[in-house]
């Protein structure tokens, strides 16, 4: 299915979905403080998540992001998505959560921009550290759990694997 996605940025943030197309819901627009907080936008349709360093209200995560970011400058396989916030070619790298005892969790995929400091996760990547809560039936739904897990998650350290 092609679209042009610019033509589909109708909503206040003007930002699509690198998946399906759908706008997607900013951190604003949204009830729960974890997006607020993480600078989460969500899409509706897949559940996935748009982080962004510079749209975090927790200086804590902004941080976090930015060195993530640094992660993506040199390194990463380029993928066949472009950055919702700039347009630029989006590369794929995998990492580990690290948890109080030292373990790290099962590694999952995440995309990152080379130019600005966003991130977009698909819903079956957190999926396989968190099953969805409701077997994935409703979208909306799984996006907030998911958002409660990934900001449990970013309180943990980072690790490229
Ligand atoms: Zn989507
Ligand atoms: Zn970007």
């Amino acid at each position: 299915m092609v679209r042009s996605r610019r033509m589909m940025a109708s909503n206040q943030t003007g930002y699509v979905c690198p998946r399906d197309g759908s706008d997607l819901v900013p951190p604003s627009a949204s009830q729960r403080s974890a997006y607020h907080r993480n600078g989460m936008h969500h899409c509706e349709t897949c559940s996935g998540m748009l982080l962004n360093a510079n749209a975090a209200a927790s200086s804590l995560c902004s941080k976090k992001l930015q060195e993530m970011h640094e992660g993506f400058v040199e390194e990463g396989t380029p993928d066949d998505i472009d950055c919702p916030f700039c347009d630029s070619q989006m590369k794929v790298r995998s990492f580990a959560f690290q948890r109080l005892d030292g373990s790290l969790t099962d590694p999952i995929e995440i995309d990152g921009c080379p130019s600005c400091s966003s991130f977009w996760l698909d819903a079956d990547e957190l999926h396989r550290l968190s099953p969805p809560s409701n077997g994935g039936k409703d979208a909306k739904v799984e996006a907030n759990a998911l958002a409660v897990v990934l900001e449990i998650l970013l309180q943990l350290p980072v690790v490229f694997v």
